[in-house]
């Protein structure tokens, strides 16, 4: 995603407030992000006009630009449009809370069971995992064996019985050792089909459960939506949990389940590991969603906040060695708005947290940079050569930009640095060395 709304960002560029009409562009490209990351056509259509309806009657705050004004309201809507706040697990106020958990095969529900039971059991709750998923004898052991890891009794009772029987009988020994919580792993199939639903309601009936949870793989992408859907109006569902979001999804599944079925994600899973589950942070996705994309090298982090024909642009140029002051203040303004992009979102997964203090010294050592680039000639900020070969050109740009002769040569170094490491990145290793500076 974060691609895509790079390239919105960036058509802000150089406006001054946000306009009805200036916003045209960028809304396109946040459609488009949306959609590519598999955000649901209906839900897009609401976000999108959402966003539009707030930039244009958003008034103008000191300091602020009008791009970094439009992520925050990009920001905004993704946490409002997730459920805004935390959707916390509802415990039952007498005897033990049930939790019942459905979804189709392979999802990860048996996984989640036991690392549910984790997760509450570092709440200081007590629990009891039930075996329901009575088709396949590895499904039982399955569960004990997590449960065991874990430190939590499992239920069983063969695969002779049936799910609803199993569940009454795990809840009633839960009862009887005062157990906190109860959790029932149930049977799921590779697809919706009746005899699942019908098994489902049997069991929930059975058990009453507190929370009926649906886990869904982050990989389905906005068909999860349609699963909660479907769920919800089958069985009736409390909430979903989400998991899989180690793996490369995109993100459309944490976007449609609220909106399209009105059910929170309430849980998210992010990897195998029993400690690999938390509460889902609508806000702490939000971060994630806008950060997300691969931001891997230098370079492409440079082509994400740059438009895609500077981006092309550039890298001829640096094919050819010809990176020049002016691309060298363009990309560096480019991270250094990354960095106060970091500081609306809080967080870019892969670039490590940024911290005010470094945004600060950023911004100053872009202001110096600038100020000098600004005291050079056409000539020599698309030719560095000259200031490489000439100490006198030097001295009259630190002069004129009131900066020491070393800091401009600081600066011309840095540009043939720059040019060696980008073409390294860009795996063309010949050619590029750096020439010593003369005196
Ligand atoms: P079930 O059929 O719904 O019970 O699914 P399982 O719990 O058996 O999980 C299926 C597979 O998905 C297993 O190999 C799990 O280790 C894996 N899995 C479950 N949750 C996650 C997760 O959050 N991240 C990753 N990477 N794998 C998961
Ligand atoms: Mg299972």
């Amino acid at each position: 995603l974060t691609g895509g709304l790079e390239a919105a960002w960036n058509k802000l560029k150089g406006e001054e407030v946000l306009s009805k009409e200036n916003i045209v562009e960028p809304m396109r490209d946040i459609r488009r992000a949306l959609l590519e990351a598999d955000v649901s056509l209906p839900v897009v259509r609401r976000f999108v006009q959402a966003v539009s309806d707030q930039a244009v009657g958003v008034g103008v705050i000191r300091g602020v630009k009008p791009d970094q004004q439009l992520v925050k309201i990009v920001h905004d809507e993704l946490v409002k449009l997730m459920g805004g706040e935390v959707s916390e697990l509802v415990f039952s106020k007498s005897g033990p809370t049930v939790i019942l958990l459905a979804g189709l095969q392979g999802v990860g529900k048996t996984t989640v069971c036991a690392k549910l039971a984790n997760y509450l059991k570092k709440q200081g709750k007590s629990c009891m995992l039930v075996a329901g998923d009575v088709y396949r004898p590895a499904a039982i052991d399955q569960l004990v064996i997590l449960g065991e890891q874990v430190g939590v009794p499992v239920y069983t009772a063969g695969t002779e019985v049936k799910p609803s029987d199993i569940a009454k009988q795990g809840l009633q020994e839960a009862r009887k050792n005062k157990v906190d919580v109860v959790i029932v792993d149930t049977a799921g199939r590779l697809q919706i089909d009746k005899a699942m639903m019908d098994e489902l309601k049997e069991v929930k009936r059975a058990i009453n459960p507190t929370e009926v949870l649906l886990v869904v793989d982050a990989m389905t992408g906005q068909e999860a939506a349609a699963l909660v859907t479907t769920f919800n109006i089958e069985i009736g569902i409390t909430g979903a949990i989400l998991t899989k979001l180690d793996g490369d999804s995109r993100g459309g599944a944490a976007l449609s389940v609220k909106e399209v079925s009105g059910k929170p994600i309430k849980l998210v899973g992010r990897g195998e590991r029993m400690e690999d589950l938390e509460p889902f942070y609508p806000d702490r996705m939000a971060g994630r969603i806008l950060g997300m994309g691969d931001v891997l090298s230098f370079v492409e982090k440079a082509q994400e906040v740059m438009r895609q024909e500077d981006a092309e642009d550039l890298q001829k140029k640096i094919m050819s060695a010809k990176f020049d002051f002016n691309d060298f203040l363009k990309q560096t303004r480019a991270v250094a708005r990354m960095g106060s992009m970091t500081r609306v979102l809080g967080m870019i997964p892969g670039m490590g947290k940024v911290t005010p203090a470094q945004i600060r010294e950023a911004e100053k050592s872009l202001k110096i940079m600038e100020s000098m680039i600004e005291a050079m000639t056409p000539e020599e900020r698309e030719k560095p050569e000259l200031l490489a070969e000439s100490p006198a050109r030097r001295k009259r740009i630190a002069q004129d930009s009131g900066k020491t002769e070393q800091q401009v040569s600081q600066l011309v170094a840095q540009l043939f640095q720059m040019r060696v490491r980008m073409k390294n990145l860009m795996g063309v290793m010949e050619g590029g060395s750096i020439p010593a500076l003369n005196n």
